[in-house]
């Protein structure tokens, strides 16, 4: 099918829930700006409505006989093929396995890699928990280190190769930071690991939502060896993440996960495993997850993804260059960068910000350290303030350090960009009347504005209460 281009009004029209108005602390409604896309998107609506009719057909996948698993089965193994053809992985030597999201794809891998004593993983000082944590429990890790602007240093890391070889089997860096947005040379990375012998992983979570992504050609010393994303962060509803890797890797060995659908035969003292992907797909998959995955990314590529990165690169500058006139306004890192930003307004928390925008401005984001604990620490140059901040109960004696983030997607707008500059000119303005305003819970490290019923937040939901 032709490509039909991108357009910010048209694309905006597909989102469910853009157009949501929610309460004010300060009376009314008002429109609801989503700036918290680095979290999850919301979906689309063609997506959802071409699942829904297409639920009538929903069955288990793999060992039914009835008419309806053998499409289920068949738009299953489909969606894998949907899947591989939007990052360009070669399904001849590629496999596509459905897992919950991107946390649980780096598990299985740092599982499925079958590390022995004194194998390393080369990490990164700018990565989310979930790409960091996985590997601390299977191998030896080391991180490459980073620039004064928060940057990845690529000489660093190639000495860090250099000195660890042959011992560093795997570079496991993000495509781009979920907590400035930057973005990595994933393909000079490639090519550097692959000198020295290592493999790549690109944790995807947030370069596979914004950026084009081309794994590339196995004879291409630039390709991308394993791919981990989340379907909730690029428009799918009902959650699933994938890995993409060679099929290799998963041949030998029992997977982490064992039990139904894992397996060829079972005899009570042997096991005959399955190929990948049913060997790594334990139990009954997500058949909805990865059909609403599959059918987003169709949707997204017939857009054109090529377009909408450009479309949010200029959206990105847009802010950048608002958020810059803002007196006191500190935003970290450096370019380039996918649309994720994160700041500090001097003399307010960042709780706070988030708080006001919440409750006042009808503004979602993002506060603290984003599951990135020690990049945001690098980057507020504090080391360990942030335990100093807790009580010996984990309690919060004062706001821990964090920041804001704001991320943005293909269809906010620049609109939205000037409403959020407009309140965080207020909130700088007036930091002591909202300081007053609101109070600091220690316990859930968060404010809340000193007159609100927390019920007005089931009448904010009007029809959209649950059953
Ligand atoms: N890596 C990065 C860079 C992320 O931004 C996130 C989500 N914030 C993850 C990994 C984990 O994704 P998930 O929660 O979907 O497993």
């Amino acid at each position: 099918m032709g490509r039909a281009g991108f357009s910010v009004r048209d694309f905006r029209r597909q989102v469910v829930g853009v157009d949501l108005k929610v309460p004010s602390i300060n009376g009314g409604r008002v429109n609801y700006i989503n700036f918290d896309n680095a979290a999850s998107t919301p979906a689309l609506r063609p997506v959802v409505e071409s699942l829904n009719h297409h639920l009538k057909w929903y069955s288990g996948v793999h060992r039914g006989t009835g008419y309806k698993s053998l499409v289920s089965t068949r738009e299953y193994n489909r969606s894998r093929e949907a899947v591989a053809d939007f990052v360009k992985a070669d399904p001849a030597h590629a496999v596509v396995i459905f897992l919950k999201n991107t946390t649980e794809a780096i598990n299985k891998l740092s599982y499925r890699l079958g590390f022995k004593a004194g194998d390393q993983v080369l990490a990164t000082a700018m990565e989310h928990h979930s790409n960091d944590l996985p590997w601390r429990s299977q191998a030896r890790i080391n991180y490459a280190g980073l620039d004064e602007k928060g940057r990845l240093d690529m000489a660093d890391l190639e000495e860090k190769l250099k000195k660890s070889y042959p011992r560093t089997r795997l570079v496991a860096v993000c495509g781009a930071s979920n907590v400035t947005g930057h973005l990595n040379d994933i393909h000079q990375i490639a090519a550097l690991a692959h000198e020295y012998h290592a493999r790549l992983l690109v944790d995807g979570a947030q370069l596979v939502p914004h950026h084009p992504v081309d794994m590339k050609s196995p004879a291409d010393p630039a390709h991308i060896d394993y791919l981990a994303f989340s379907s909730h962060k690029i428009y799918a509803p009902y959650g699933s993440g994938v890995l993409i890797g060679p099929r290799e890797t998963f041949e030998r060995g029992a997977p982490e996960y064992s039990g139904g659908g894992t397996i060829r035969a079972v005899y009570s003292d042997t096991v005959y495993w399955a190929d990948a992907p049913e060997k790594e797909e334990a139990g009954s998959p997500n058949v909805m997850g990865a059909l609403g995955l599959a059918a987003t990314l169709r949707f997204l590529q017939r857009m054109d993804p090529g377009q909408m990165c450009t479309y949010e690169e200029s959206l990105t500058e847009y802010a950048l260059q608002k958020l810059g006139e803002i007196r006191g306004l500190t935003v970290y890192g450096a370019g380039p960068r996918v649309a994720v930003i994160s700041f500090n307004l001097a003399g307010v928390p960042h709780s706070l910000v988030g708080a006001i925008l919440c409750y006042e401005a009808g503004i979602g984001v993002r506060t603290g350290c984003f599951c990135a604990q020690p990049y945001v620490r690098y980057l507020l140059g504090e080391r360990d303030q942030y335990f100093e901040c807790l009580n010996n109960s984990g309690v919060c004696r004062q706001p821990l350090p964090g920041m804001v983030r704001i991320s943005l997607a293909a269809y906010n707008t620049r609109v939205e960009v000037d409403c959020l500059v407009g309140w965080l000119k207020r909130i700088s303005g007036k930091r002591q009347d909202y300081i007053r305003r609101y109070r600091y819970d220690s316990i859930n490290d968060e404010y809340m504005p000193r007159e609100f019923d927390v019920s007005r937040l089931n009448s904010g939901l009007g029809k959209g209460r649950l059953l």
